[in-house]
């Protein structure tokens, strides 16, 4: 084995020279060794190079870019390429800000990552985007509606609710639509809507709304933020979208009604575009009585001229029958000028008050007296004289013929025929030969006939009391003048009137 000897005096003295010094004193030791020496130093030279090379390169190559992600500060995972990220944000902002470009849509979360280069470096794409999808949410800002404690609807800013708080306050008194400023202000202060108030004149409607009102800046997902029409929507009948029921043949408004719950009034209230209930198979009515979500409260005072109906004083005559009417006094309706205050939820008054009435023309009584005497349609068995004149041909045998009752002549055309007692109608009408013809029915055994008359004053059915005027005189069907010709059936037989006759 070759021993060598090293002078290794020289690097002692390296101190504070540099990399260039350093170098000359390497070359200047190397030309002072001998040949062996030489071949010694280059193969540790080479070693050291080529050595360092080596583990340079596994170094680098085992070195890798990676991006460190972060949700509200805090690390959730690591990706290979920040791009990724850059890409799954844009997409999730771009998919919402497209679908509602009204909203100012941002993330609830801050996202963001941070770039590294880490030996060995490991990632777990997957894991860091279901953790995205799952935690963190294109969302907007919105403002809640708040209605006696309940949030009841998000809307995109305070002036969509001003407008359609005032918008319904103007659907409900008539007053044009005011300014929406001023009317709730300030997010998340707690403050009760009262405008109206201070800018109206005298005699205006004040217009409230009922309930405590507020509203509430907040974020929300985009979807839940209504527009100005469902906002308005909502507020007054309590839901998006009315149930609807389609009319099937059969189907009535009552059945209807019942089917879903509601009364008939309520079914005619929420359907306003059908008259008179006429529906037809295949028309959509709403089947949900409204519940409003805001009352708008009308307080208004009101002027008008009224007529005052003039009273009715109602006197009975036991010497009338029962069902005619006599007007002693017809009576003046009054006028006067009256002064309201109304109050009116939603359209519905639920409080009239007179303030003040000032009679312009006092009414003045119409005096009306009504029988009170019953009519009995049984025959007193008795019976009157039908008819005013003479006598003008009898009961019986007259050349050959049989007379089944008597003529009463005179008094001329039109004049009154009475019933001769009792009774109720069961003929009106022509009746061949007798021309105008009343047959009474006493309900005794007894019925009467009336023949020739000029009109009839009864009808079929009708009950008559003994000396009502029935007919007036006349000289229908076989009949050669004006005279009455007037029959008494007994049970089925004629018998002479004359013998009845009281
Ligand atoms: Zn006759």
């Amino acid at each position: 084995m070759m021993r060598i000897k090293w002078n290794t005096s020289w690097i002692k003295n390296l101190k504070g020279l540099t990399w260039k010094e350093i170098l000359n004193q390497g070359v200047k030791y190397y030309k002072n060794l001998n040949k062996n020496q030489r071949i010694v130093a280059g193969i540790i030279a080479g070693s050291i190079l080529i050595g360092s090379t080596v583990l340079t390169t596994h170094y680098v190559n085992n070195l890798n870019m990676i991006y460190r992600v972060y949700v509200e500060g805090e690390e959730i995972g690591v990706i290979s390429n920040g791009y990724e990220l850059e890409k799954w944000l844009d997409e999730e902002l771009d998919d919402k800000v497209k679908e509602y470009p009204k909203l100012f849509v941002h993330f609830d979360k801050k996202v963001y990552y941070k770039k590294d280069a880490e030996y060995k470096g490991v990632t777990n794409n997957r894991q860091v985007f279901d953790y995205l999808n799952k935690n963190v949410h294109a969302i907007a800002s919105a403002q809640a509606l708040v209605v006696n404690d309940e949030v009841i609807a998000y809307a995109k800013d305070q002036k969509t609710i001003n407008n359609t708080l005032e918008h319904l306050k103007s659907l409900y008194s008539g007053k044009p639509v005011a300014r929406a400023e001023g009317v709730l202000t300030a997010s998340t202060s707690n403050q009760t809507v009262a405008a109206g108030q201070s800018n109206s004149l005298p005699g205006d409607p004040i217009v409230t709304i009922k309930e405590n009102v507020k509203t509430v800046a907040t974020n929300v997902s985009p979807e839940k933020v209504l527009n100005d029409e469902q906002l308005l929507q909502l507020l007054q009948k309590g839901e998006l979208e009315p149930k609807k029921y389609v009319v099937q043949s059969g189907d009535t408004y009552s059945s209807i009604a019942k089917k879903h719950g509601i009364k008939i009034r309520e079914l005619r209230a929420i359907n306003p575009q059908i008259s008179n209930d006429k529906i037809k198979p295949g028309n959509e009515l709403n089947v949900k009585a409204f519940t409003p979500k805001i009352t708008v409260l009308t307080t208004v005072q009101e002027e008008a001229i009224e007529v005052m109906p003039a009273p009715v004083e109602v006197r009975s005559d036991s010497s009338m029958y029962k069902g005619d009417q006599r007007v002693v006094a017809s009576g003046k309706d009054g006028k006067r000028h009256v002064k309201y205050y109304i109050v009116k939820e939603n359209s519905n008054v639920v409080t009239k008050k007179v303030l003040q009435e000032t009679i312009l023309n006092e009414p003045s009584k119409r005096i009306v007296v009504r029988g009170t005497k019953v009519k009995s349609d049984r025959g007193t068995g008795s019976f009157r004289m039908p008819a005013y004149g003479y006598i003008s041909s009898g009961y019986g045998y007259r050349g050959g013929a049989f007379h089944k009752g008597i003529d009463i002549a005179g008094g001329g055309s039109g004049s009154p025929i009475f019933a001769a007692d009792n009774g109720r109608v069961v003929r009106a009408g022509w009746y061949g030969g007798y021309g105008n013809c009343i047959i009474i029915d006493h309900g005794n055994g007894f019925r009467t006939l009336y023949g020739h008359m000029s009109s009839l004053k009864v009808r079929v059915g009708q009950v008559v009391h003994k000396g009502q005027v029935i007919a007036g005189k006349g000289t229908t069907g076989n009949s050669t003048g004006v005279h009455l010709h007037f029959e008494v059936i007994k049970n089925g037989s004629n018998v002479n009137p004359m013998s009845y006759i009281r």
